[in-house]
C-alpha cells in the first residue's frame, strides 16, 4: 500500500556538524541520573537499575528556534542533558560493545511541565503530561563520535540570561552511558535514529516568556532558544 489516507508526516532531522543529517526514530530518557538533581527532587538515585521514560520523535524542536511557553503549566522548568545518537541496531549488547552502535553527541533540553509531573507522581500515574509535549525535546546539532575524544571530562552547563543555572561534569552521571546503552538493549531493539536523554544534573528550575536559554557541553555545537 503506497497511498496514505494524509501526508505521512515527516521525521525531525537533526543537523550534524559537517554532514548528513540524522533523523530521529525513538527517544528514550534516563530518570535521576545525577545523584545531586535526585537529591533537590526529593528523592535518592536507584543504583539498583536505571529507569527511563519517553518522548515521540515528534516533541523534537531544534536549537536556535523560539520554543513557545506550553499550555496547561504555570511551571516550565529546564533540564540540561547530554543527548546520545544512536547509529545502528543492537539487542542485548554487552557494555564492552555498548559504544560501538553511538553515532555521535549533542546538547538537549527535557523540557518539563513540572507542574504536571508532580501531580502525575501524586497521583501515581504516568509523566506523559509533564515530559512528551510539542517541543519538549530541543536537540542542538550531533557531533558525530570519532570527533568527540573521550567526553567523561567534559562540563555540562545551563545559562539562563547569562547567568549559570546548572554546571556539572559529564562523568558525575550515576549510569555510564555504556551501562544505560546496555540497560536499554535488554528492554528494546535499539536502532538507527534513536536518541537517549541521559539526565540532567541540579540547578532545574522554572523558565518564564523572554528567558533566554543557552545550554553547553564543551564544545559540542551550542544550545540556543528563547521562550516565547
Ligand atoms: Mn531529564
Amino acid at each position: 500500500m503506497t497511498n496514505t489516507v494524509f501526508p505521512i508526516r515527516p521525521t525531525p532531522i537533526i543537523d550534524v556538524a559537517g554532514d548528513k543529517g540524522f533523523p530521529v526514530s525513538r527517544i528514550f530518557c534516563v530518570g535521576r541520573n545525577y545523584a545531586d538533581h535526585a537529591a533537590e527532587m526529593g528523592h535518592e538515585v536507584d543504583r539498583e537499575a536505571p529507569f527511563y521514560f519517553t518522548k515521540s520523535a515528534h516533541a523534537v524542536m531544534h536549537a536556535g528556534q523560539d520554543m513557545p511557553y506550553p499550555p496547561r503549566t504555570q511551571d516550565l522548568h529546564h533540564e540540561m542533558e547530554l543527548v546520545v545518537a544512536l547509529g545502528a541496531t543492537a539487542t542485548n549488547i554487552s557494555q564492552e560493545r555498548a559504544m560501538d552502535i553511538v553515532f555521535g553527541y549533542g546538547c538537549g533540553l527535557d523540557m518539563t511541565r513540572r507542574d504536571l509531573q508532580a501531580a502525575a507522581k501524586q497521583k501515581r500515574r504516568p509523566w506523559d503530561t509533564g515530559k512528551d509535549f510539542d517541543n519538549a525535546a530541543i536537540i542542538a546539532p550531533l557531533t558525530p563520535k570519532a570527533d568527540a575524544g573521550d567526553i567523561g571530562a567534559l562540563e555540562i552547563a545551563l545559562a539562563v540570561n547569562g547567568e549559570t543555572r546548572q554546571r556539572a561534569k559529564l562523568s558525575d552521571m550515576v549510569w555510564s552511558i555504556p551501562e544505560i546503552i546496555a540497560d536499554l538493549s535488554q528492554l528494546y531493539t535499539l536502532h538507527p535514529g534513536d536518541l537517549i536523554m541521559t539526565g540532567t544534573p541540579a540547578g532545574v528550575g522554572p523558565v518564564v516568556r523572554g528567558d533566554v536559554l543557552r545550554g553547553t557541553i564543551g564544545d559540542f555545537a551550542p544550545l540556543e532558544t528563547t521562550i516565547i
